[in-house]
């Protein structure tokens, strides 16, 4: 389907697909089956690490070659399928909600950007063209500003860096070994390798040790004499590596000002933020997010945040009530300029919260007002608030943060055109 929709849209979706992981080993072997592809490519990989007629200088150079071209090719290839998928762009012809973008990106990007990745376990640079494509992709997808912190784009899309994906797929590989045959050729170089090189090595097995260290589990060799079971493995891999990274990239989160609103103790779970699994109830309703993720994670522009930019020539003050520094507080619970547009909605969320909790709205702290109106999720626990709540308080403030913005835009366009004209006279 994706092919024909491709056609139709007159470009070319994958067409280098055949030919596998790409080798930088000339005329070895003969690429044209796929499966067979990842095979030979795999036995490449491991003749250049046991070959004895190569210099390890040689072989070592071959393999960073190799990584180096599998992981262009395999980002040219994402942004093609991206391109494929997305024909109306990337939100589609008539909008759609990020949990279904990001689960999109999940299905059909992700794997083919990491395709072979757990074979060649690219490091350093390498890596970091992976995670710069999959960071930038993900704020596209969810209409977050380039300058984003990552720990908000990792939280939001419940997506883990490219290391710990790569990391899974590899553990992944090794069991399906540890689960051959003693006799097995991959088994034998396991041993091999483990028993004959240092920690300095780049061999696939040893690389493999490392990460084992990495996640605090056991010798390499207690898991190729007790092979644990497929389904057991995946899911002790998936636990160890989420609670890793998502205790590393939480740990993160309190130091970035901009992001004292965000929710992150659900992250541990590796799902989509339950923000923005609150479904939209209209495609009017998904245009309203991004003014409001914007908001949510510090990346929202304010005269308080161009006074940093361009100190000579910003006055923080904010240009529509001239009452007060233009602070996100300001804009949101403050400016007199807007409580027109305000007070309504404000008006129905208070009587949400009296008519089912019996709390009441106006009299709460500005701190916990701007807590309700940009993540509802945080107080869940202590308003004891259900799904069906939370939905109706996050249309409230999707529509109120989205007014705000627009009132406060088309204020400050006009004053901008009055500026020009000025100039001109
Ligand atoms: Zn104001």
């Amino acid at each position: 389907m994706a092919h024909d929709f491709a056609y139709m849209e007159g470009y070319e979706l994958q067409p280098k697909k055949k030919c596998g992981l790409k080798s930088a080993v000339k005329n070895l072997i003969k690429r044209t089956i796929p499966n067979e592809c990842i095979f030979n490519n795999w036995k490449i990989t491991l003749c250049q690490m046991s070959s004895s007629t190569t210099s390890w200088n040689n072989s070592n150079n071959i393999m960073k070659e190799n990584v180096a071209i599998n992981v262009e090719e395999n980002i040219k290839k994402a942004r093609r399928s991206a391109y494929g998928l997305f024909g109306g762009g990337f939100h589609g012809h008539n909008g759609l909600d990020p949990e279904t973008l990001v689960h999109l990106f999940k299905t059909y990007i992700s794997p083919v950007l990491l395709y072979g990745m757990e074979i060649l376990l690219p490091k350093t640079a390498m890596l970091l063209q992976l995670e710069k494509f999959q960071k930038r992709f993900l704020k596209q997808l969810l209409s977050l500003q380039i300058s984003t912190p990552d720990p908000a784009v990792y939280i939001l899309s419940g997506i883990l860096p490219v290391e710990a994906q790569i990391d899974k797929r590899a553990l992944g590989l090794f069991n399906n070994i540890c689960n051959q045959d003693e006799s097995s050729t991959e088994k034998q170089l396991a041993r091999r390798q483990i028993s004959v090189k240092s920690l300095v090595s780049n061999r696939w097995f040893i690389q493999l040790k490392k990460i084992l260290t990495k996640y605090n589990m056991d010798e390499i060799n207690t898991y190729l004499d007790i092979p644990t079971k497929k389904e057991k493995w995946i899911t002790l891999i998936n636990r160890i590596i989420q609670k890793h990274w998502s205790d590393s990239i939480t740990r993160m989160v309190p130091y970035y000002k901009g992001l004292q609103h965000l929710n992150y103790t659900e992250f541990h779970q590796g799902k989509l933020h339950s923000l923005l699994k609150i479904k939209c109830q209209s495609a009017r309703d998904i245009g309203r997010i991004p003014p409001k993720l914007k908001m949510l994670t510090g990346t929202y522009i304010l005269q308080s945040h161009r006074i940093k930019m361009y100190e000579n020539e910003t006055d923080p003050i904010c240009l529509i009530c001239h009452q007060g520094d233009e602070t996100l507080e300001h804009v949101i619970l403050e400016c007199d300029g807007l409580s027109d547009t305000r007070n309504s909605i404000m008006d129905e969320v208070s009587a949400i919260l009296k008519d089912s909790r019996n709390v009441d709205f106006h009299k709460q702290t500005s701190k916990v007002k701007m807590q309700i109106l940009l993540e509802i999720t945080m107080l869940r626990e202590n308003l004891k608030l259900d799904t069906k709540l939370m939905a109706e308080i996050e249309y409230c403030s999707r529509r109120l943060l989205f007014l705000l913005h627009t009132t406060r835009y088309s204020f400050l366009s006009r004053g901008w055109k009055k500026d020009k004209k000025n100039v001109k006279v």
